[in-house]
């Protein structure tokens, strides 16, 4: 009894709300912080542009700021039930930041391996704030995820990354989100994809709602990619992935046949777009629609505007989009060249009305 009040939120999290659809037994303990049920918001302007009903699923607004957190919750609840006393993960951020949250909150050691000076500030901040032993790794993630696997392998710590079977279940229930809120599945999702772990969470929560009767369809995936880490566009890994989209820079996905298998059978597609084209889209979802998200984020926002641009979008469609992560994660890059006003006025109306143009 009190190991449950140790480990409950006041908000019940995924695994309460989700818990016949999740591989979770009754004596498991529930390490959550409340994650899941967030915002599924339209978007009018881009509603307007599309001649579509456009939705927008605002993974941000997680206890730690990116969807991680329902792969997390269930990978650190099961770690806790097998005994583990310590997890470790690789991560571009997110993982991290959401790996050690839950960790401590279970009483465990949460261990990060970083690709060095390759992590946005933010994200960097959590892990320590929160209490990581963090380990900087001199290699890009691809070969941070390399050592977790085998540190893993080799001594007694539970890895959680995306590989960790338990978070993909986790994952899923964003797609019943969507579904219970929207009443039916819609006819395309879009997202962001890197490691490409979310992609087919996704995609099996969809499938799972449409078997049971949930949803009467199943809708087209679309997974986006930065032009310069796009393996899956190519078709083959990228050794040097690049783009100031960090949360996706990922030349070699761990889940790639998962996320062709989606792809296939869903009917869907994987894109690129470039990092002018992100950050474009990360400013108008912020100024259109109100919506502030990591660069990452924005990429499922860019390959649509992009496709509408060229005409390529169909009209009539019911659109939801994924943003993963809450822009406050990095906001070096959502200023990067931009010119911040320096200029500064005396402290009358007057003088703010004439600096500002109403004058
Ligand atoms: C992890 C992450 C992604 C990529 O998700 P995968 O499961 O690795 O494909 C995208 N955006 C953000 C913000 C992330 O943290």
């Amino acid at each position: 009894m009190a190991n449950e009040r140790q480990f409950s939120a006041v908000q019940s999290g995924l695994i309460e709300r989700y818990r016949t659809w999740l591989p979770i037994e009754s004596g498991d303990p529930v390490v959550s912080l409340g994650e899941g049920s967030t915002p599924l918001v339209q978007a009018p302007v881009l509603s307007a542009r599309f001649d579509c009903e456009v939705w927008i699923k605002v993974e941000g607004a997680n206890p730690t700021g990116s969807f991680k957190d329902r792969g997390m919750t269930m990978a650190v609840s099961k770690a806790k039930a097998e005994g583990a006393q310590a997890v470790v993960c690789a991560s571009t951020g997110n993982t991290s930041a959401s790996a050690a949250a839950y960790a401590v909150r279970a009483g465990m050691k949460p261990i990060v391996l970083l690709p060095q000076g390759k992590i946005a500030k933010g994200k960097l901040a959590q892990a320590i704030v929160y209490g990581a032993q963090i380990v900087q790794v001199d290699g890009n993630f691809d070969e941070c995820l390399t050592v977790a696997r085998k540190l893993a392998e080799a001594y007694p710590v539970a890895l959680v990354n995306s590989v960790n079977p338990f978070r993909l279940e986790g994952q899923k229930t964003a797609a019943f989100e969507i579904v219970d809120a929207l009443g039916d599945a819609p006819d395309l999702h879009v997202m962001p994809i890197g490691n490409a772990g979310n992609m087919p969470a996704y995609w099996r929560g969809f499938k799972q709602y449409a078997d049971a009767g949930k949803a009467t369809k199943r809708p087209r995936m679309w997974a986006v990619q930065a032009e310069g880490a796009a393996p899956l566009v190519l078709g083959h890994p990228v050794l040097n992935p690049e783009t100031i989209a960090t949360a996706i820079r990922i030349g070699n996905p761990a889940s790639a046949d998962l996320a062709n298998a989606a792809r296939d059978e869903s009917g869907g597609q994987f894109t690129a777009v470039s990092d002018e084209q992100i950050l474009a889209a990360q400013r108008f979802l912020a100024a259109h629609e109100g919506i502030f998200v990591e660069p990452a984020s924005a990429s499922g926002i860019a390959a649509l505007l992009a496709a509408h641009a060229a005409g390529e979008l169909e009209s009539g469609q019911r659109i939801t989009i994924t943003v993963t992560g809450n822009g406050l994660k990095d906001i070096d890059t959502a200023l990067s060249g931009i010119d911040i006003r320096t200029e500064v006025v005396a402290p009358e109306a007057m003088a703010v009305a004439d600096a500002i143009g109403l004058a």
